[in-house]
């Protein structure tokens, strides 16, 4: 197993490796962007060390609101109680416009990006070696655990 590596930089050596590829990445890049770009929307990540013991009392808590920008505060100790610290580490979650370099989050479901990640699935229906599959490969959200679903049906299917 090798990971840390980009498939699509050395495709068809892979290509070669293996009977059946399961391609978990951006569905537009695998086929070169060739009938154009599909939108994201990003996410920027502030963090904070704070000078006190609890700041939220609470792992998580979302803001629905447009004001604060931010739109999730994630406090990092309440996900092991057992963790004693005078300080505590939050990280406040914003939105952000997609460009390359910074990581897709979430799709945009608009009458464009339906269209346009509609003809790149037909075109992945022809590959017939590639599963294109994940929240990249098939340009929709997935939860977490309908994620590992999705994956463990394909690999049903596949062994
Ligand atoms: C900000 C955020 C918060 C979320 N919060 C929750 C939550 O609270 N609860 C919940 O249930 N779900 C949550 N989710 C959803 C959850 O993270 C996803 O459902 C899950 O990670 C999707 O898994 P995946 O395998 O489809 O995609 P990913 O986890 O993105 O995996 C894709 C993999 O493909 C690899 N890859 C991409 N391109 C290439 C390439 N060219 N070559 C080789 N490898 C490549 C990537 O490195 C990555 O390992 C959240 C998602 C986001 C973005």
């Amino acid at each position: 197993m090798k990971t840390g590596v980009d498939y699509l930089k050395d495709k068809l050596a892979w290509d070669e490796k293996a009977a059946k590829i399961v391609y978990t990445g951006r569905l537009d890049e695998y086929f070169g962007f060739s009938l154009g770009r599909l939108d994201w929307r990003s996410l920027r990540f502030e963090v904070e060390t704070l000078d006190q013991e609890d700041f939220q009392h609470n792992a998580v808590v979302n803001y629905t609101e447009r004001e604060p920008a931010f739109t999730r505060i994630t406090e990092h100790k309440h996900f092991d109680p057992s963790l004693k610290c005078k300080k505590t580490v939050i990280t406040k979650e914003y939105p952000d416009s997609f460009e390359e370099g910074k990581i897709p989050y979430y799709t945009i479901n608009d009458d464009r990006n339906t269209a346009l990640s509609g003809a790149y699935k037909v075109m992945a229906n022809k590959q017939p070696n590639v599963i294109f599959l994940g929240r990249l490969a098939e340009y929709r959200y997935y939860d977490m655990d309908d994620s590992i679903l999705r994956a463990m049906e394909v690999a049903e299917s596949l062994l």
